[in-house]
């Protein structure tokens, strides 16, 4: 990649004051959006830092020392994070995903943990509470995070070569600190465990048959992502991304997979099961096609940036700014006002239309970076 320098502040800071509906309803967990669309899960990204530079999302050209990260004042603080996620709860939210940035980073993420366990469903049920990470610091800190009511983790690994891992991490952090970080989650009962593999095309596609078989039958869950155009400063090219479809064909080579059903509704993976003789037997493996195969028809995913901004989709170029309501004291009604009418009003499907060839992003307008509001 080149050297250019592209400021991405002026995106971070295109944002829109929630409005207050006329009339204060109560929370009912029955939201729909405008394509009937119910809100049921949401990612909360506490930290825009990270100390790795994956290529594909925070790349070293741009996110240099001269970037500038967000002051620890502009982020949510642990009571703000769980009063919105209990107004999302009343809205329908079962399960809450903490991300990045690299979570982990958080200084005391266990306090929010202990918060965020606490909360109970309008039926009176706990939430699915997990987190994504790069594993970096999971050997460290599994099972303070289990002791503080986590109940899953998604490691991020694109790779069990050093040198190809060390090439998309750009930090060369080694394979094997990752895979000691697996080992402790499992050991702390953070599992089902699930490991993401974004794949590049000419770059850790490689690695794909041997993930596949380090993963078979350790109870780990493989998914492959296609590498996806997110924010706007990863040089993203249609040419460096490996359709799902090509994956599954490596994989059937080697392995008799056997298709699974969706175990919920809106899962983003296509599940596989690994041997058709030994159904479940040896594990699965997912299949995430955001590039090939828009699954926007049940999105039912917000996403909650580092500085408190609702974004209703990955790719959206403007948030809303729930913490200029919440610091305005707003109270609980008008909160939940506000939540209910952005939910209700949106109408997002950028992968459905960038798969028509249709652009959602008007003329000047940028994506939001996903370090920023989380994977
Ligand atoms: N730092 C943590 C990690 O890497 O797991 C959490 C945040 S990261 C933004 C969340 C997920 O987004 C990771 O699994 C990462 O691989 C994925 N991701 C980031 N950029 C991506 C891209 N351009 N295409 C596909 N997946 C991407
Ligand atoms: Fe950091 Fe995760 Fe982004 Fe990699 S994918 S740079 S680990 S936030
Ligand atoms: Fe959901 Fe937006 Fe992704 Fe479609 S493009 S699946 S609406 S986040």
């Amino acid at each position: 990649m080149s050297d250019k320098v592209i400021p991405i502040l002026d995106q971070r800071s295109g944002q829109a004051l929630p409005k207050l509906p006329a009339q204060m309803l109560p929370p009912t967990g029955l939201l729909a959006d405008a394509l009937g669309r119910p809100l049921r899960d949401l990612r909360i990204s506490v930290t825009d830092r990270c100390n790795f530079r994956c290529s594909y999302c925070m790349p070293k050209q741009v996110f240099d020392k001269h970037y500038e990260f967000l002051p620890h004042s502009d982020l949510l603080s642990f009571e703000e994070i769980t009063r919105l996620a209990r107004v999302f709860v009343a809205h329908g939210v079962q399960k809450l995903r903490l991300t990045g940035g690299e979570p982990l980073l958080r200084r005391h993420i266990e306090a929010l943990i202990e918060m965020l366990s606490e909360i109970r469903t309008p039926e009176g049920l706990p939430l699915d509470l997990t987190l994504t990470t790069n594993g970096s610091l999971l050997a460290r800190k599994a099972a303070s995070l289990k002791a503080a009511g986590l109940q899953r983790v998604t490691v991020s690994l694109d790779g069990l070569d050093d040198a190809v891992f060390q090439r998309m991490n750009d930090v060369g952090f080694p394979v094997a600190e990752v895979l000691a970080g697996i080992e402790a989650a499992q050991a702390a009962g953070l599992g089902p465990i699930k490991v993401n593999m974004v794949v590049k095309c000419g770059v850790n596609d490689q690695e794909i048959l041997p993930m596949a078989r380090h993963f078979r039958g350790s109870g780990v869950t493989l998914r492959f992502i296609e590498y996806m155009d997110v924010g706007a400063t990863n040089g993203w090219r249609m040419d460096e991304v490996l359709p799902s479809s090509e994956v599954l064909a490596r994989l059937r080579e080697e392995f008799d997979l056997l298709p699974l059903s969706a175990s919920v509704a809106g899962e983003t993976a296509e599940r596989w099961s690994y041997d058709s003789e030994n159904a479940g037997g040896q594990g699965e493996i997912g299949l995430i096609s955001s590039v090939t195969q828009a699954f926007c028809g049940d999105c039912n995913r917000a996403r909650l940036s580092t500085e408190g901004k609702l974004y209703t989709c990955l790719f959206a170029h403007r948030g809303h700014d729930l913490r200029a309501l919440l610091r305005s004291g707003a109270s609980e009604a008008e909160l939940s006002g506000a939540i209910g009418l952005l939910w209700g009003a949106r109408a997002d499907r950028y992968s459905q239309l960038r798969a028509s060839g249709v652009s959602s992003l008007g003329d000047g307008e940028r994506r939001v970076e996903m370090h920023y509001i989380g994977g």
